[in-house]
């Protein structure tokens, strides 16, 4: 097993995407198997040596950053084991350092489809569990802790688990009995807390009555084990696709445009919230956007330095792909064009696209914002203000004027976008100095106030991490943190793993 200790050869593992400062370890090790994982952390827990868990370090909340011990890298179990087709698509064994883009190419290339998508498609797979990552197209298919079928973990104490999903389930009280290979039996007891009821969320511990045990895995941001090999639930590839940008000048029409797309396209559907339930799917010829993505008035400027032809009058954009058949293309168009027309876009000088090149180029589009910001941050060198909240249906269009009552007319520089069809935007917030900061962080906690007051999460996909853990304090009562910390110190008696991520040392 390779270990680095040289401090240029650590370098690369000492940081995340939250471009947070100060991060440090005595060694990274690279295992190349679980039974290697499972000798590290036993050794560790035996000597009480912390672990923080790197998969590729595209996390914006610090959670890989480590304070002190060892980094355990997963870069070297990157196999994708197998891949085996059935009648509702497919399953894929893949260990925790696949790449998420290595994937869905192997996949899509066998004429399946893996659909979470976060924009950063270099994370690793083990990364997008243990954040329950989700995307885009999580408005129709959900986030990834739908696809997970089985997971193998590594324990803090050393021993290996195998849950499969649908095998074992928490007592209705919340109690969890976990019968270990060695005899060993863990028994541990949920948080009392009730998750909010939206879309998406990424905040604390997955809780639910009765609820699968492998849920509590997914989303525990390395605090519980090591995620190392990932069974996973594939679908058939869509025949084909119909996106586009499209520009608006009233920000009234856009909205409606959205609560009309929106609500046409979960007719049909299941129930799509993020309770550990299996994806909806609708067929058909109905028109059925798999994403929505707004972008405001701020985020067109900000992306016009690369995009010059977005029309000068445009106030704000809404980038939606739509699923097809050779038989649907028509008439699919035909719809969306009638309601953009119904809505006022600026359909003529919006963008289209059916074939994969011009797909590829708006997904780009999409893509480019949230690039664009991180570049603004690290160039500042300034904490990244950045709102990850959704709230339920009914307090979307409040909370989206809430936020821009808050920016608008003021002197700090923000954007607004993000997944709109799951009431999730971003509001970044760009800071240039530390007088700014200060003030774009008494922004943020007015807005995780509100978010919290009307039902809402802190954090709908890029989890808590070591940035937003005291945030996590507005959303749950310290009792809960403690619950949570309790459960923990059950899997991790040492408190070895993932220290200081989702809630602070001292609740251990
Ligand atoms: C430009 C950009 C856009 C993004 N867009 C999205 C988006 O749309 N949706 C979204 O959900 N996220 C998004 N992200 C965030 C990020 O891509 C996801 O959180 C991703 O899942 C992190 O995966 P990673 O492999 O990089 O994990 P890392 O950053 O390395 O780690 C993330 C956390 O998971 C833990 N961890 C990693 N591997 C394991 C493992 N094998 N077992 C247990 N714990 C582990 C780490 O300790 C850490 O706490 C974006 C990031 C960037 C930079």
């Amino acid at each position: 097993m390779l270990i680095k200790s040289q401090p240029d050869e650590i370098q690369d593992y000492l940081s995340d995407a939250s471009y947070m400062h100060g991060g440090h370890a005595d060694r990274v090790a690279l295992p190349e198997n679980a039974e290697q994982v499972a000798e590290i952390l036993g050794e560790a827990t035996r000597t009480r040596t912390p672990v923080t868990i790197s998969g590729a370090g595209t996390g914006t909340v610090a959670g890989r950053v480590p304070f002190g011990g060892i980094v355990l890298a997963t870069d070297k179990l990157d196999r994708i084991k197998s891949i085996v087709r059935d009648n509702a698509g497919g399953r894929a064994i893949v260990e925790a350092g696949v790449r998420l883009i290595d994937l869905q190419r192997t996949v899509e290339s066998e004429g399946l489809m893996y659909p979470p998508d976060p924009t950063e498609r270099n994370c690793f797979l083990g990364g997008n569990v243990a954040t329950n990552a989700s995307g885009a197209r999580t408005f129709k298919y959900g986030p990834t802790r739908n696809y997970v079928k089985r997971l193998k973990i590594a324990l803090p104490n050393g021993e290996l688990v195998d849950l499969r999903r649908g095998e074992l389930h928490a007592a209705a009280a919340g109690q969890i009995t976990l019968a270990l290979s060695s005899g060993r039996v863990i028994h541990a007891q949920l948080p009392s807390y009730q998750m909010p009821r939206v879309r998406k969320h990424a905040s604390g511990y997955f809780v639910a009555p009765g609820m699968d045990v492998i849920d509590l895995f997914i989303g525990s941001e390395g605090t519980l084990g090591v995620i190392v090999e990932i069974e996973l639930r594939l679908l058939p590839k869509p025949e084909g696709l119909l996106s586009g940008v499209v520009f608006f000048d009233s920000e009234e029409s856009l909205l409606a445009f959205v609560r009309e797309a929106r609500k046409r396209s979960l007719a049909d559907r299941l129930s799509n919230t993020d309770r550990g339930s299996s994806a909806p799917v609708s067929e058909g010829s109905a028109l059925d956007a798999r994403a929505l993505e707004y972008f405001d008035v701020e985020s067109l400027r900000f992306l016009r330095q690369k995009y010059e032809t977005i029309p000068t009058k445009a106030i704000g954009a809404i980038f939606f792909e739509q699923e097809t058949t050779g038989s649907t293309e028509d008439s699919l168009m035909n719809d969306w064009l009638g309601l953009l027309e119904h809505h006022r876009a600026l359909a003529d000088e919006s963008w289209f696209a059916t074939n994969e090149a011009d797909q590829a180029k708006l997904r780009e589009f999409r893509h480019a914002l949230p690039v664009l910001m991180n570049e603004w941050f690290a160039r500042y060198r300034q904490r990244k203000v950045s709102t990850d909240m959704a709230v339920p249906d009914e307090a979307f269009a409040d909370m989206l004027r809430f936020y821009q009552d808050a920016l608008r007319g003021g002197d700090l520089r923000y954007t607004i976008f993000g997944h709109i069809g799951d009431n999730h935007v971003h509001v970044n917030i760009l800071p240039r100095n530390d007088d700014e900061s200060a003030k774009a962080w008494e922004i943020y906690l007015k807005f995780i106030r509100r978010a919290v007051e009307v039902g809402g999460t802190i954090s709908a996909e890029h989890g808590i991490g070591k940035l937003k853990r005291e945030y996590l304090e507005e959303l749950y009562s310290e009792e809960h943190l403690r619950e949570m910390a309790s459960l923990k110190r059950v899997f991790d008696p040492a408190g070895i793993l993932g220290r200081g991520n989702v809630f602070s040392e001292a609740f251990l």
